[in-house]
């Protein structure tokens, strides 16, 4: 690069966490190539947008972003990587003003590409097919954060009917126990208190290494700098009594599960392909109640999926209205291409899906309030986040309870403990620090 230039970057990041780690460690191989951030109001000589495709809103307001950013930076170079890249890349292609395509497994090259496009200003569609698909990304970040989600696992092997991200990730695979270890000594190093496990299928671990979740979750409970780990989602049928277990009795584990059932009806279940029945997903919530009894369980449900029918709706929603779990996390099925749920003959319409989710969000409103409500003037360890503008602190409490204290710089980044006052709307709690 000519250096005379300081090549000024502006990332745009759609979808789930491990776009935005991954958009970071896309940040640190481009800082590596002198390219640094632009400041809001400097305008970047290069934009990169990692783009999400897990419904079609999503690929639409990629779109979206896309077109705004060229209209706003007309002399920038932009460059589109992420799902939708990997997905539909001549559609992203033929949006004037793109530059440079890149698919899964090329966006860790993303400085060579920039440095050829530079060099010749030829346009770039590299993206390698699906099944091919092999490199391991690793990221580990905390952006402006005050947590470090590190990515210890992508891709995905179980192709549920309804989901495409096995096509826009690749066969599952995950980085080697010593690599990962050696990020969570660095975020040690750098005085980072929280890490949160990231990845597609968490569980799947070691799939291409050959190695075990639980032994990574053992040698990072070793690490005495780091004082709370929290795995951001585990299937159902990975979820063993052995990492239960091994969570109750860990010094840095929190007692916090996220894991998706996606239906409580049995018969769409076996429509979604998932790999476990609704009696298994009770017994794994019993086993981590009984294992760890403040845990809170958050839940993926899919509602209007193709076949649920008003009755297997109603059993879903009055199996999870039965189950200790805290939150319910609730998405509208949306039609992907490519999947098997489009052989499924019953369409449900928009209008039911809307209902079903609105009867899901506020099934979960009522036992998120139950939960809390439990813990109201009782004290709780809650690690102090770096505020944002706001007039308060926040943090969670180890089984995930959001708290608002007054603000105190010295408690950044510090695990302090806390009472639980008051409940509000948001179901955030007022607190004090003691
Ligand atoms: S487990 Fe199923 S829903 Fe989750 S990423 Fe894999 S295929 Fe998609």
């Amino acid at each position: 690069m000519e250096h005379e230039t300081t090549y000024r970057v502006k990332f745009e990041t759609l979808g789930c966490k491990l776009n935005f780690s991954e958009t970071a460690t896309l940040g640190k191989l481009l800082a590596e190539q002198g390219i640094v951030p632009a400041t809001e109001d400097e305008q970047p000589h290069l934009c990169v947008v990692n783009t999400c495709s897990v419904t079609d809103l999503a690929d639409r307001k990629c779109r979206q972003h896309i077109r705004s950013l060229i209209k706003r930076y007309p002399h920038a170079l932009v460059v589109v990587t992420g799902c939708y890249a990997q997905l539909k890349s001549q559609e992203i292609a033929q949006i004037p003003g793109v530059d440079i395509v890149l698919g899964s497994e090329q966006k860790l090259d993303i400085a060579t590409y920039v440095k050829q496009w530079l060099a010749d200003h030829q346009p770039t569609v590299a993206v390698t097919d699906t099944p091919k698909i092999s490199r391991f990304c690793p990221s580990c970040e905390r952006g402006d954060r005050t947590r470090y989600w590190l990515k210890v696992q992508d891709g995905c092997d179980y192709y549920c009917s309804y989901c495409t991200i096995p096509m826009a990730r690749g066969r599952s695979r995950s980085g080697t126990i010593e690599q990962l270890m050696q990020q969570v000594r660095q975020v040690a190093q750098e005085g980072g208190k929280e890490i949160v496990l990231t990845g597609v299928n968490i569980g799947d671990f070691g799939k291409n290494t050959g190695e075990r979740l639980i032994d990574l979750l053992r040698l990072m409970d070793e690490v005495q700098e780091i004082e709370r780990y929290r795995i951001s989602s585990i299937e159902p049928d990975l979820l063993t009594d052995e990492i239960i277990d091994f969570c109750a009795r860990s010094r840095a584990f929190m007692p916090h599960f996220h894991i998706p059932l996606q239906c409580g009806s049995n018969e769409v279940l076996r429509l979604m392909r998932r790999h476990y029945n609704r009696e298994l997903f009770a017994e794994k919530v019993y086993r981590c109640r009984q294992a760890m009894p403040d845990c809170f369980i958050g839940v993926d449900v899919m509602v209007g999926t193709r076949g649920e029918t008003d009755e297997f709706f109603e059993q879903s929603h009055d199996f999870i209205a039965a189950l200790p779990v805290q939150h319910l996390h609730v998405f509208p099925y949306s039609e992907r291409p490519g999947t098997y749920a489009l052989r499924i003959p019953l369409v449900v319409s928009q209008k039911t899906k809307q209902e079903r989710a609105a009867r899901m969000i506020a099934l979960s409103d009522r036992k998120q309030r139950e939960f809390i409500a439990g813990y109201l003037g009782t004290t709780r360890p809650v690690l102090m986040e770096q505020p944002h503008g706001d007039a308060t602190m926040h943090g969670f409490t180890d089984n995930y309870i959001r708290v608002n204290v007054a603000p105190d710089a010295a408690l950044v980044n510090r695990v302090v403990n806390v009472r639980l006052l008051s409940l509000n709307d948001d179901l955030t709690v007022d607190a004090q620090v003691i």
